[in-house]
């Protein structure tokens, strides 16, 4: 099964999804993660700030690409025949495309033509058998656009799943619920918690794996937070948490 899934930014699909991608790779199936808003100057724990402001958007996109490409490389020797691969669409992130502060970003979207185009452009190319989509909780416009621009117009055909961002949903669990409610809204349908495999037998390595992932995005998040960010898929025994469409959860895709 060819899986696509929408990461708004470089990070997002590793902290929402690291270990269900890890499943999905064991049971042989090809993961591909694109990355939509992937230009940007966001990089607060790097050496960003000392640089001259024309240098910024290189400096940080770069490094953020090969955050991406560390934590891709964690999957290399894990058993299983699937592959996982990174892609771009280069679309400047809410504070370049709307010149907000970080502060200014949790807003309803309102996508120019460009984005628009773009997306839609890299959906068809994609030739995705199933889709995974943010399901919005915090309400950054860059996740609320994508939702929005990459929901399918026959979700009674087209398995779509939606996940839980991070690290909103980690910080602050109580946005989950809202967010489930807004995504079935937004797809027309009700939406059924869903996990990609059977608890792990060690929990806690499980969890370790995630915390794994989510430093290698250490230009974006203290420790801390990386340790919030696995300790949050306790609740589910290790695993991380999906919301699903009646289509998804029809396909032979479900275990
Ligand atoms: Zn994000």
């Amino acid at each position: 099964m060819r899986i696509v899934v929408l990461s708004p930014h470089r990070d997002d699909a590793a902290l929402a999804l690291g270990l269900t991608i890890g499943a999905w790779l064991e049971q042989g199936h090809a993961v591909e993660v694109m990355n939509v808003f992937s230009r940007t100057e966001q990089a607060p724990f790097s050496d960003v700030d000392s640089l001259h402001g024309n240098d910024r958007v290189s400096f940080a996109t770069a490094v953020r690409k090969r955050e991406d490409e560390s934590w891709v490389k964690l999957y290399q020797g894990l058993p299983g025949r699937g592959r996982v691969t990174l892609s771009e669409l280069n679309l400047k992130d809410a504070p370049l495309r709307l010149h907000c502060g970080v502060d200014e970003v949790f807003r309803e979207p309102e996508p120019t033509e460009k984005v628009v185009l773009k997306i839609k452009r890299a959906l068809e190319q994609s030739r995705a058998a199933v889709l995974v989509l943010p399901l919005g909780v915090g309400g950054h416009v860059d996740h609320l656009t994508v939702r929005q621009l990459a929901l399918p117009a026959d979700m009674n055909v087209t398995p779509v799943a939606f996940y839980e961002d991070q690290p909103y949903s980690a910080l602050e669990p109580a946005k989950v619920e809202v967010a489930v409610q807004e995504g079935a809204l937004a797809a027309g349908a009700p939406l059924q918690a869903w996990f990609a495999a059977e608890p792990p037998a060690d929990m806690a390595a499980a969890i370790k794996r995630k915390r794994r992932m989510a430093l290698c995005y250490d230009s974006q998040y203290e420790d801390a937070t990386a340790d919030t960010i696995a300790e949050y898929s306790a609740q589910y025994e290790g695993r991380e948490r999906l919301w699903t469409n009646a289509a998804w959860r029809a396909t032979s895709f479900v275990r």
